[in-house]
């Protein structure tokens, strides 16, 4: 059995948290899986390197300004990587581009077209947790590019339908999917089940709750995803047909 957890930077935030990740990936991983975890950059890393570049150069190229944010997300690995290991379990990180991941050439907001390689299927294979950076992949021209704000829902979903992982779950501060944004409507329902249809239709209405490019992959390829918190353990909202 393979599972994908993917983890949001703010539930990576800081060390605890982050650790309180890391024991539910090898929570999983005891009870035999095969575990793909995808994370995010920490908290609002993407937001201040952004803010960063800017103040050196306004109007960075879009090639070098990916080049510079998906650094965050593979610190991100790094760290659940070593964080894993400090809880007596084998791990690797991977870049977007170590794992395989290809895309088309639209710095800021590229499309992945394919996984190439095995090398997270040997890795999964000699028995390790294997943590992949989100949000990146590597165009034509070996350029970094970056899939878009939100994008590691998408690198989650890709690699659990390339890897034809049994689930994606999408670890996040909210425990699933609900009519509204439930932070700004307290009154909002929530889902048990949803279609990817109807969570499209979400999506394009505001709810950031998911990458949109994530659900169009997950219906293509027929993934069921799990939207649930990382701070409660409940069972979430399962988006599937
Ligand atoms: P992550 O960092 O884990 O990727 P996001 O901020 O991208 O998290 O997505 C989670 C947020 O989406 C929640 O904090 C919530 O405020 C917001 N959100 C907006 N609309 C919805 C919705 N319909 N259902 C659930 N969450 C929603
Ligand atoms: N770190 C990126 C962002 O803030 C990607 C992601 O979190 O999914 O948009
Ligand atoms: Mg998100």
């Amino acid at each position: 059995m393979l599972i994908v957890q993917k983890y949001g930077g703010s539930s990576l935030a800081d060390a605890p948290r982050l650790l309180s990740a890391a024991r539910r990936v090898t929570g999983l991983a005891q009870q035999g899986a095969q575990v793909v975890v995808v994370v995010s950059a920490q908290g609002d890393t993407t937001d201040d390197l952004i803010a960063a570049a800017r103040q050196v150069n306004p109007r960075g190229s879009a090639r070098e300004m990916d080049a510079y944010l998906a650094a965050g997300e593979q610190l991100s690995a790094g760290l659940m990587a070593m964080a894993i290991g400090a809880l007596g379990y084998p791990a690797v990180s991977l870049t977007g581009w170590q794992a395989g991941l290809r895309t088309d050439g639209i710095h800021g907001n590229a499309r992945i077209l394919g996984l190439e390689g095995d090398r997270i299927r040997r890795e999964l294979d000699q028995g390790k947790i294997v943590v992949v950076a989100g949000f990146q992949g590597l165009g034509p021209g070996e350029d970094v590019t970056t899939l878009g704000r939100g994008g590691s829902d998408t690198t989650a979903v890709a690699l659990a339908a390339f890897l034809k992982a049994q689930v994606c779950q999408i670890f996040t501060d909210v425990d699933g999917v609900y009519d509204r944004d439930p932070r700004r409507y307290p009154d909002a329902t929530r889902f048990g089940r949803i279609s990817y249809e109807k969570m499209l239709r979400l999506i394009e209405n505001g709810a950031q709750v998911l990458h949109d490019r994530s659900v169009e992959l997950a219906r293509e390829y027929m993934i069921p995803v799990e939207v649930l918190s990382s701070f409660t353990g409940a069972p979430g909202t399962i988006v599937g047909p």
